[in-house]
């Protein structure tokens, strides 16, 4: 086999969820975000597990996204999109049962007009400037979107990953401001807001990163298993270089491992002379630079020839790959690539 193996353990995905449900009141419903495919681990086979540990409200980015995480979850749980009511998306809303977001005066005519009976949930933009309706827009057509009973109203933190950021406390005060006295369920907190608190809590939080094990959410079991098959080894000499660019030197005799993987499976190139690949516990540094498909590696200080090499896992959880590549965890999650095998592990009876 010449491809990588990634092994997903959706039991670790489920007991990130739990842990997360934990965080908040019992009062408090954890809901659960799927986007772009489930962060890269497969939208169909997360959603599951997690609907087997209790989740019941699900979101997305996309109608699309929503159409296809309903066949695989059947009638039931509530699919929520983030993205609202996009013109070519009343069939998938209508005919799916999905409930849009809906992040302007522009999308709630076209909802109210498309599918006045169909339910709807609102967006707030408490401060990111990204989605939702600002406070203008709100006070304009608040009574006539709550007459219409929305199932949710949301906004979004844009820096609940840095518990000390003066915003969170600011988008706080305008949620409060645009929302209280409504009797409309409310949600603020993703991963990092569920971190902040119970007064970022409400009545429904939104973990998406946290249930893949990344941070902000530093108490997380890790989900995500990388491991890469050696293709060759080969020693070079003092002074012989490896990859592209002849960008890394040998400082004496070293071996060289050539891994199946590279920058199109989603192993980002930035971290070429930054990346450390793992053998059973032991750091093998990258040598040069990242391929497309191939990575080569120092195993010099390796007693034995690897069959493959780990590296993302519990020795390299995804925010040290992530840092190595200068990103963040979840863009190492979404660019896993389509060549590997997936394993999903866990997830008993599915
Ligand atoms: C992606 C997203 C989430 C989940 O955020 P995490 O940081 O992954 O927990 C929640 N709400 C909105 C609006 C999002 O876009």
């Amino acid at each position: 086999m010449s491809t990588g193996t990634l092994t997903i353990d959706l039991d670790a995905i489920a007991a990130n969820w739990r842990a997360l449900d934990r965080l908040s009141a019992d009062t408090v419903e954890t809901a659960a975000v799927v986007k772009a495919d489930g962060y890269g681990l497969g939208a169909g086979r997360v959603a599951r597990a997690l609907a087997r540990a209790g989740a019941r409200r699900f979101f997305v980015a996309v109608a699309e996204e929503g159409a296809a995480l309903r066949e695989a979850l059947g009638r039931g749980p509530e699919i929520y999109i983030f993205s609202g009511h996009m013109p070519g998306d009343t069939d998938m809303i209508n005919d799916l049962d999905l409930v849009p977001m809906l992040n302007s005066v522009d999308q709630l005519t076209r909802h109210f007009e498309a599918l006045p009976d169909h339910p709807f949930g609102i967006q707030l933009d408490t401060g990111m400037n990204r989605l939702g309706m600002e406070l203008a827009e709100w006070s304009a057509v608040a009574q006539i979107a709550l007459n219409a009973k929305p199932r949710l109203i949301i906004s979004h933190l844009a820096c609940a990953d840095d518990p000390d950021h003066a915003q969170n406390a600011e988008q706080l005060a305008n949620f409060h401001a645009m929302t209280d006295g409504i009797s409309v369920p409310r949600s603020l907190a993703a991963t990092g807001g569920i971190l902040l608190g119970p007064e970022y809590h409400f009545d429904i939080t939104r973990p998406g990163v946290g249930l893949y094990g990344g941070l902000p959410f530093s108490d997380a079991q890790p989900v995500v298993h990388l491991s890469l098959p050696v293709i060759q080894i080969r020693d070079v000499v003092d002074g012989e270089t490896v990859g592209y660019g002849a960008t890394w030197t040998a400082d004496g005799p070293r071996r060289i491992a050539t891994v199946a993987a590279g920058y199109a499976d989603g192993l980002i190139r930035a971290m070429g002379g930054h990346g450390q690949l793992y053998h059973e516990g032991m750091a093998c540094a990258m040598a040069g630079r990242v391929s497309m498909d191939l990575i080569t590696v120092d195993i010099t200080d390796l007693k034995n020839d690897p069959k493959e090499l780990d590296i993302i896992g519990i020795d390299q959880p995804i925010d040290t790959v992530a840092d190595a590549a200068q990103t963040i965890g979840y863009e190492i999650l979404t660019s896993l690539g389509a060549r590997y095998k997936r394993r999903y592990s866990g997830g008993a009876g599915q």
